[in-house]
């Protein structure tokens, strides 16, 4: 059987051809030159599997794509704090291009911006190789493969720097930068040259969506907080001046580039970008929005469309003699644990409480706090307590109290 994922994709990028609105970015003249035609489409899932349609081995320049994944290159080297002091997380509501900068702190908004973006590559350690090969090899793991600057994309750009450069000595002026303004907007323009395909991006997005485990080589390429972290600076401010309205009609973290590129990564299931380089007013590809909206809908990827979780935890109650088996299914977090819990405090007059574990697949940290201590306060009120946990998704069955909880053969 051909998989009708691949299809569907497909049928997505079939029905964008036909739409030419935008223009192709023009202020940086190496991507004046872009075919404004090209389409590529590719989805990877966290568990490593790629899917692509169109022109996804066709190089492009990062650009603006560069700029959530430098973020956590710098929260990897340096740590939440530094960052933290010459960056904010607040979407700015303007253009990429402005400055942008709280008062008082005088702080670029977010990191999403130019602003942000270079006062983000400037805290980047210049010993070792340099700021950018630091880059390079984070951004290659992320994708898989040694990926490399585009010296036509540097150089046209540094030719036309001069807001990057103006927004630099701002920044140095308020002391937020303090390395040479030159080497941070040449390094910072390098950072934006790094030539990728739309496959590199969905796998790099792929990675931040799996909580920085890179999903095809298996590597941990970034810690799980650092992956959280970006994807919600993605989401609060990856889409410049359009925050507010993709957040509600696509609801997923995003990172668009003024070459045309759109990264999206949703958390737990997969990266996704689409590639086509005419631009609507905010710098974003228009067929990469309309793919975005429509894959958000189509496939129910929007963030907030909530499940309900709770009940499904529960698959069976039984009575078993003088037994109450709860046998439980899926993954154990907080609703999941709080259901439970709560059907467990309206038992009466059982003398044995039997959690069949058998059809769980993992409990959380919170799940399992929660599940241990509904445990203990069974046994607190003179209930007999039996697990059955032959796969060990509760590991050291300890309620809290110094009491291991029976294996279910010892009842
Ligand atoms: N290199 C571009 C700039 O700094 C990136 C902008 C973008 O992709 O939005 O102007």
């Amino acid at each position: 059987m051909r998989t009708p994922v691949q299809d569907y994709l497909r049928e997505v990028t079939d029905s964008l051809v036909g739409i030419h609105d935008g223009e192709v970015a023009d202020y940086i003249p190496a991507l004046a030159t872009a075919d404004p035609d090209v389409l590529a489409l590719a989805l990877t899932t966290i568990t490593g599997r790629t899917y692509s349609v169109g022109d996804a081995d066709r190089e492009f320049s990062l650009q603006s794509i560069s700029k959530p994944f430098a973020y956590a290159v710098a929260l990897l080297d340096h740590g939440f704090e530094a960052v933290d002091r010459v960056v904010g997380v607040e979407p700015s509501g303007e253009a990429f291009d402005e400055l942008s900068l709280e008062k008082g702190s005088h702080r670029p908004r977010n990191p999403m911006i130019n602003a942000g973006a270079l006062a983000v590559h400037s805290l980047l350690d210049p010993d070792n190789g340099g700021r950018v090969e630091r880059l390079l090899d984070v951004f290659s793991a992320l994708a898989g493969r040694p990926l490399r600057v585009d010296a036509e994309v540097h150089v046209s750009e540094m030719a036309t720097a001069d807001r990057n450069l103006a927004l630099a000595h701002m920044l140095r002026s308020y002391g937020l930068v303090t390395a040479d303004v030159h080497d941070v907007v040449d390094g910072y323009v390098q950072q934006c040259a790094v030539m990728v395909t739309a496959r590199d991006v969905a796998v790099m997005g792929a990675t931040l969506a799996g909580g920085g485990v890179q999903p095809v080589t298996g590597e941990r390429v970034l810690p799980a907080r650092v992956a959280r972290q970006t994807l919600s600076v993605m989401l609060a401010a990856g889409m410049y001046n359009g925050a507010g309205s993709w957040i509600t009609g696509v609801g997923i973290p995003a990172k668009s580039g003024v070459s045309g590129g759109l990264l999206g990564a949703l958390p737990g299931q997969a990266g996704v970008c689409v590639f086509s380089p005419r631009l609507d007013a905010h710098g974003s590809s228009v067929r990469g929005v309309l793919a975005f909206q429509r894959l958000s809908s189509d496939l129910g990827l929007h963030l907030m469309d909530a499940e309900r979780l709770g009940e499904t935890v529960l698959r069976e109650r039984r009575e078993d003699g003088d037994e109450v088996v709860y046998a439980l299914q899926g993954v154990v977090e907080f609703t999941g644990a709080e259901h439970l819990l709560h059907e467990l405090a309206q038992e009466e007059g059982w003398t044995c409480v039997v959690l069949d574990l058998t059809h769980v697949d993992r409990v959380t940290r919170v799940g399992r706090r929660m599940v241990l201590e509904g445990l203990r306060r069974l046994r607190l009120d003179g209930r007999r307590v039996a697990v059955v946990d032959a796969g060990r998704v509760l590991p050291d069955a300890d309620p809290g109290d110094g009491e291991v909880v029976e294996d279910r053969a010892q009842l």
